[in-house]
């Protein structure tokens, strides 16, 4: 290609790949993301998580605890490609910011320990990407210890995730040691030496490594065989596969989500990283080649710049807006519009690395920018003329509340303030007060996400709080459908209020639904909005505990109005009460969260960790060995769940682990509400 061909065609951001590594806990995201920076030059030395130091968990709160809370970003070259490597949290109570991190990466690397395979958080994080549609490839990580088995987690996410998916590295073992992995599309062994596995070396695999490798090549020549035509028909043919047919099969069906590769090493041995990094190049999108839903804003083909706010944080210097670009550039100085109308100048652009973080002038779309001094909340949409809406996250609802009070009373404005603006940071966390007590509850996904909020109102506002024991959010339902034929009438002198509402009320599986089917227009249409507010007022508390009744459908029927006294304010009053009085005769019942529990301990501990679950009203759903480790399933109701973690240890001499993730609501057994 002649030089001026090449540099019309090139795009900004041709070579990026905004990077996602996601992970069910411990599975070795951050010992990995180290690693990745160190290769890529952006860090001399590699922090140890066990040490406290690794460099994305850049807030002291995330030390403390060794795990990894607030997304940063890092920008690396990697070769011929750019990464900007999202890291996303791997505890489960901060799924919401796992969930945001998604909206903005092009592809992911789902890493699992090649012991314990598929948990229930990788189940999570691979739905999460399937709903954004972002292809990924798989590391098995941890292949050093032994029981770890490469083959079995392959066919574990076959069958598991019902994906189309091969080994495209293996290990290699010598003396039961991990030496090094097995390319299988090349038949090469590549080698890490170095003090920090720094230096590779390839050798066409000998013939030890050569059955295995043919072993490999043959399971994965058939998976894509399975998904890809043309590779079904050399197949059939019994044509020979080259190294590039291989390649360019895999990376279009890793871009349709039809196959997974899937690479093995070990993170902190330093085997296999290097590989990976170039899997990411080879194989996943840069941001232009996402083939179906990229989010552009294409309902608004008018705007030439859209970017969309992924993470809102509120630093002692101003707010900062990480955004993602979607089309067009943005520079100092342009002004740009929310979806709602809100303007917005665009200050100091910054581009972080593991290290610092560097202006820049401009950014172009598919980049990822933090803007300084922008104050929007996280899911804003920002476009040059405020048209563009990508929609916002879905955020969870809170199962688990606690009463703060602050110790030192001066703090109590500040609190509300900076409580506030964590909410902006974390929706997934809300603040209300207690009607009863007049307390402040801050609610959240767990007692840790809870607590982590609180230390970080100390480390980043230097405020104290106490919190009280955490309680969980109970729910209220109905069991059965009533009607209602409900008046609300005031008529004693001016200006009367007049409403009559019929209809009945029924369970059904969403949280609330209106449906109003009133004929002969016995209830203006005006009035309906008023009515469907007043129905969601009346299920705020439910008549048993005052929590907030979900799964009830309201079909409105019939009603009365009065030519003068009907107005909004008698039909929402009439629907509200109506409602309270339907719910309480509907044989309401408490409902309260489960979680979803898995339990990887000695097989020596099985039986005690089984009586301990059955104690906490678990119900085990499913066992597996998992070499001399078996992992427990159970649903458990998460009120059950307050000081398990103490308890798992002593039943197991220290040695047990667990995670946990909402499984929806169930009810309260007799006895119990
Ligand atoms: P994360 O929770 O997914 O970020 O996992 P970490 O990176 O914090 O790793 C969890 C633990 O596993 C740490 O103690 C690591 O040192 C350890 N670990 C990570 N990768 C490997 C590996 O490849 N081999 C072994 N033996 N341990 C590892």
């Amino acid at each position: 290609m002649r030089p001026w061909v090449s540099i019309l065609m090139t795009r900004y951001n041709e070579t990026l790949r905004n990077l996602g590594i996601v992970a069910h806990v411990d599975a070795g995201k951050t010992t990995l993301s180290e690693r990745i920076l160190f290769y890529a030059g952006q860090i001399h030395r590699i922090g140890e998580v066990h040490e406290g130091r690794a460099t994305l968990d850049h807030q002291a709160v995330e030390k403390a605890h060794g795990i990894t809370v607030s997304a940063a970003s890092a920008r690396l070259d990697w070769g011929e490609v750019s990464i900007n490597l999202v890291d996303t949290p791997g505890h489960v109570d901060f799924t919401i910011e796992v969930e945001r991190s998604l909206r903005v990466l092009d592809g992911a690397i789902l890493v699992l320990c090649g012991i314990a395979g598929v948990q229930p958080q990788t189940r999570t994080v691979v739905r999460q990407m399937r709903r954004h549609q972002l292809p990924f490839i798989a590391f098995i990580n941890k292949m050093d210890r032994p029981g770890a088995d490469a083959s079995r987690v392959a066919a574990q996410l076959r069958k598991e995730l019902g994906q189309s998916a091969a080994l495209i590295t293996v290990p290699w073992f010598e003396d039961e040691t991990l030496g090094g992995i097995l390319d299988v599309v090349t038949a090469e062994l590549i080698r890490f030496e170095g003090d920090h596995g720094e230096r590779l070396s390839r050798q066409p695999a000998n013939t030890a490594q050569k059955p295995l490798v043919e072993r490999a090549r043959a399971e994965l020549y058939e998976c894509l065989a399975e998904v890809d035509e043309e590779i079904a028909q050399r197949f059939l043919e019994e044509a020979p596969f080259d190294t590039e047919t291989i390649r360019t099969s895999i990376r279009r069906m890793t871009l349709a989500r039809r196959f997974l590769p899937v690479l093995a090493g070990s993170a902190y041995r330093n085997i296999g990283v290097q590989p990976l990094l170039d899997a990411v190049g080879a194989f996943l999108p840069n941001p232009f080649q996402r083939q179906d839903s990229t989010p552009g804003g294409e309902d608004a083909p008018n705007e030439p710049t859209v970017a969309f706010v992924f993470h809102a944080e509120p630093t002692p210097h101003g707010a900062v807006a990480h955004v993602r670009l979607y089309r067009g550039a943005m520079k100092r100085g342009d002004a740009l519009l929310t979806q709602s109308g809100q303007r917005v100048r665009v200050g100091r652009l910054l581009r972080r690395t593991a290290a610092t973080a560097i202006a820049v002038d401009a950014a172009h779309a598919g980049d990822i920018v933090a803007m300084f001094g922008v104050d929007v909340p996280l899911g804003t949409t920002l476009s040059t003329r405020g048209t563009a809406n990508l929609g916002g996250i879905t955020i969870p609802e809170p199962v688990m509340g606690a009463a703060l009070a602050v110790l030192d009373q001066t703090d109590h404005e500040r609190l509300g303030e900076a409580l506030r603006r964590f909410t902006v940071r974390d929706p997934s966390l809300r603040i209300s007060h207690d009607p009863q007590t007049g307390e402040l509850v801050l609610m959240g996904m767990g007692e840790l996400h809870l607590e982590i909020t609180l230390e970080r109102l100390y480390d980043e506002c230097g405020i104290r709080v106490a919190m009280g024991a955490p309680k969980v959010a109970y729910r209220e339902t109905i069991g059965c459908e009533v009607t209602f034929d409900w008046l609300h009438k005031k008529q004693d002198g001016g200006r009367g209020q007049y409403a009559r509402v019929v209809g009945r009320i029924e369970p059904t599986v969403e949280s609330f639904v209106f449906d109003p089917q009133v004929r002969g227009g016995t209830i203006a249409t005006v009035y309906l909005s008023a009515c469907a507010q007043g129905f969601a007022e009346g299920c705020a508390r439910g008549p048993l505990t005052g929590s907030p009744v979900t799964g009830v459908r309201v079909v409105l029927e019939d009603g009365q109005m009065h030519s003068e006294d009907s107005s909004d304010v008698a039909f929402r009053i009439a629907a509200r009460d109506a409602l309270k009085d339907a719910i309480a005769r509907a044989r309401p019942h408490v409902l309260e969260p489960l979680v979803s529990v898995e339990v990887l301990a000695p097989v020596r501990a099985f039986g005690a960790v089984q009586a301990l679950l059955a104690r906490r009203r678990g119900i085990v759903t499913e066992s597996l060995g998992a070499g001399d480790h078996v992992a427990v399933r159970a649903t458990v109701p998460l009120v059950e769940m307050f000081g398990f973690v103490t308890s798992l240890r002593s039943e197991t001499q220290g040695e047990g682990t667990f995670t946990a993730e909402p499984a929806g609501y169930a009810p309260v057994p007799r006895g119990r509400a």
